[in-house]
């Protein structure tokens, strides 16, 4: 291969990647924003690119929009043994162990990426298995959210069998974006990007995965090495296969502090959570020499740094309303450098850590930054114990009320972190010693131990406001309500409605209808003039004119999003009253449940929402101001496909592209899903002879394989 061409193939990967972002922005502001920002021409001849790259390179990533993938729901995630163990790794807070540690060898320095770890199975050149990590030994399937991932290789140029380790991660804009949207449906909000990726990953529902943005990055691989004597070449063969591979770096024993270093300062910067680096040989063949002790490998070390602790004088205790009822307490104190930033508040999560703490005005405390980040109340030096818990609440001087908040379901929770006291049997009697050199992969546990005192932020006593009627709760749902989504009320900030709500001038979601009444109320408002007055009405009245489903989203009812606001809308013709009628019914369940991916939580939920007589009279009250638009047409005349799911894999002949056939299967009323299960009508596929997975798990299950061409004749019989 000349240098050329090697060149070629190492940047593929990357040309993709540029290619599917273009290509999803486009169609992004195409699809939600009504804008076109390339001609279809410009459109196909990027979308053609990359479908000859594809070709090429072998590569389909998971979030091409060629390889549109169905989503997948499953009743229960099965249990899987890993093939090779997954084991976790000895770590130092000493960076003079790192030297000693590497010898005369050469080694690499990894991030210690702090998400869920996984294991992968590829066969033929096709993703065919995701397993968490589970105990180690045996892992949970979760191949239909992988499949969703954003940067997952579905299809990779080596046709061998191999496995690939690495990390499943969330990003901190993304955490946030989700954490908030999450909050407006009025469910419990995630800790941090490690809790939010893995309650995705395990989701039964491929759809939420979908949404969530996770990403993968590779950390190492076996079985498919080759030749290859070097991690580091592993990672770069990993790369070439389509894998974003985990940021990595040479070391000896005389540049690693300073490498360590290195890594510390874009600490700030990166967009994923880690929590320390890894250290590991080079060499395959040394690192395999080694063997391991009962517990861990002894090719690899993780390194964390020390916290950087600071003392400081606490001032006072912040109590939060927000819109779930919860009110969470904040510890204000005077202002510290930790980590070449200034600080002065930290969170205090729930009552029993503040109270664990023995915290009050006055104490003197040290704090810290979790993984770097995130501020922390470390230890009270002092322990006055004085700070009281409000018995009312802040916002609405409601009466108070703690409760004991359990942890998110408890097979749910971090099972990415070790079990204390968990060994692996890493040799067994008789059978060779497993290289653990392939194991790449650390992690440790949920629980931080301060001063002494073990602590989990997940479970405790929280304090809540259960008034319905609490400001706090009223203004999120109120800002939920004219969201983007929503009602889309341009320039009705959290600020503006905060104003209209302390002046009386609002008090539910019809008043923002009626300003008009208030003209001269609102002008004396402080920082209200008349233009943005003027401005607030033209953008109240054009949201009048508003498409059912974002009107039922924006009532914020529990459970229901966007997405599901428009299957119930299409499923009642787009009828408000069918829709109350069907959720205030005695068979709600039964009338639900005809809903594609409606479950009992969310018909128990529009149950619960419509059956309240409260709920009722402010939705008719908001409605009278509305225009509901008409329901849209449906694009083609047919269903004739109607109920029906298919799979398409090879190539297609007919039809313009794969998608194109899709495009047209869903315009007949049928689905399009990526991989054959039991409900798969028929696997479309013009190879009879292939022997791909999908058409082996076809015969299994003896679902009939089509080609194009009988699938055109079939659906001429079906139109007649
Ligand atoms: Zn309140």
């Amino acid at each position: 291969m000349t240098d050329r061409q090697h060149e070629k193939i190492q940047n593929a990967p990357i040309k993709m990647r540029e290619l599917i972002a273009q290509l999803d922005t486009a169609s992004r502001a195409y699809y939600q924003e009504d804008r076109e920002i390339m001609s279809d021409l410009e459109y196909d001849a990027l979308y053609d690119e990359l479908t000859r790259l594809e070709a090429e390179t072998g590569i389909r990533l998971a979030n091409s929009p060629t390889q549109k993938v169905g989503y997948e729901v499953v009743s229960a995630l099965t249990k899987a043994p890993h093939d090779i163990p997954m084991l976790s790794l000895d770590k130092t807070k000493d960076i003079g162990a790192l030297a000693d540690f590497l010898g005369v060898h050469e080694g690499l320095l990894v991030w210690k990426l702090d998400g869920l770890a996984l294991a992968l199975r590829y066969e033929n050149g096709r993703l065919i298995r995701a397993l968490t990590r589970g105990n180690g030994q045996i892992g949970e399937d979760v191949t239909h959210n992988a499949k969703v991932f954003m940067n997952l290789p579905l299809a990779v140029p080596f046709l061998g069998d191999f496995s690939v380790w690495g990390e499943a991660l969330i990003t901190y804009a993304d955490f946030e974006a989700i954490n908030a949207s999450i909050a407006a449906n009025g469910e419990q909000e995630y800790k941090n990007p490690r809790n939010l990726c893995s309650g995705t990953v395990r989701q039964l529902n491929s759809e939420i995965a979908a949404g969530r943005r996770v990403f993968f990055y590779a950390l190492g691989a076996a079985g498919a090495e080759g030749d290859i004597k070097k991690k580091s070449a592993r990672l770069s063969w990993l790369s070439a296969q389509g894998f974003d591979v985990v940021e990595h770096e040479h070391v000896t024993a005389q540049t690693v502090a300073q490498t360590v270093e290195a890594f510390k300062e874009k600490i700030p910067t990166l967009p994923i959570a880690t929590d320390g680096l890894v250290l590991t040989f080079d060499d395959i063949a040394h690192s395999e020499s080694l063997g391991a002790t009962s517990k861990f490998p002894r090719d690899s070390l993780a390194f964390k740094w020390a916290d950087e602790i600071s003392e400081t004088n606490l001032l006072s205790i912040e109590w939060n309303p927000s819109r779930t009822g919860l009110i969470n307490p904040v510890a204000i104190f005077e202002p510290v450098e930790i980590e070449g930033s200034v600080v002065s508040r930290a969170s205090l999560h729930n009552v029993s850590i503040l109270r664990g703490l023995e915290l009050g005005a006055g104490d003197r405390i040290t704090v810290y930054k979790a993984n770097m980040i995130i501020p922390q109340v470390a230890e009270n030096l002092t322990r006055s114990n004085t700070a009281e818990i409000p018995a009312v609440c802040p916002s609405c001087g409601g009466k108070t009320e703690i409760t004991v908040q359990r942890a998110p379901a408890k097979e749910q929770k971090d099972e990415n972190k070790d079990e204390n006291n968990v060994t692996f049997p890493i040799v067994t009697k008789g059978s060779k010693p497993i290289d653990c050199s392939r194991i790449e992969h650390i992690l440790d546990d949920n629980t931080e131990v301060l001063g002494g005192q073990a602590r989990n932020d997940e479970e405790g006593e929280v304090l809540t406001c259960p008034n319905p009627a609490c400001s706090a709760k009223l203004i999120q749902s109120l800002v939920h309500f004219v969201g983007r989504d929503g009602l889309n009320i341009e320039g009705m900030s959290e600020q503006t409605l905060e104003k209209l709500l302390t002046h009386g001038l609002i008090s539910n979601y019809s008043d923002l209808f009626t300003l008009d009444r208030h003209e001269a109320a609102i002008l004396s408002i402080d920082g209200f003039g008349r233009r943005l007055y003027e401005k607030l009405l033209a953008a109240v009245e054009k949201a009048k004119d508003i498409a059912l489903p974002n009107f039922i989203y924006a009532l914020g009812i529990r459970h229901v999003g966007l997405a599901g606001a428009k299957l119930l809308c299409d499923h009642y013709s787009h009828d408000f009253a069918q829709i109350a009628a069907a959720c205030q019914g005695d068979d709600y369940q039964q009338s639900l449940a005809e809903i594609k991916g409606f479950g009992d939580a969310i018909a128990h939920s529009l149950h619960a929402y419509f059956i309240n007589p409260a709920n009722m009279e402010i939705a008719s009250a908001t409605l009278a101001h509305l225009k509901i638009q008409a329901a849209p047409e449906k694009t083609a005349s047919g269903q004739s496909l109607e109920g029906m799911t298919f799979v398409i894999t090879g190539d297609v002949r007919i039809y313009a592209n794969r998608k194109a056939l899709q495009a047209y299967i869903e315009s007949q009323g049928g689905r399009v899903t990526g991989s054959v299960t039991a409900k798969t009508s028929y696997l479309i596929n013009n190879d009879a002879t292939s022997v791909s997975s999908k058409n082996k798990k076809a015969a299994l299950l003896g679902v009939p394989v089509i080609t194009e061409e009988e699938f055109v004749e079939h659906n001429r019989v079906a139109m007649m």
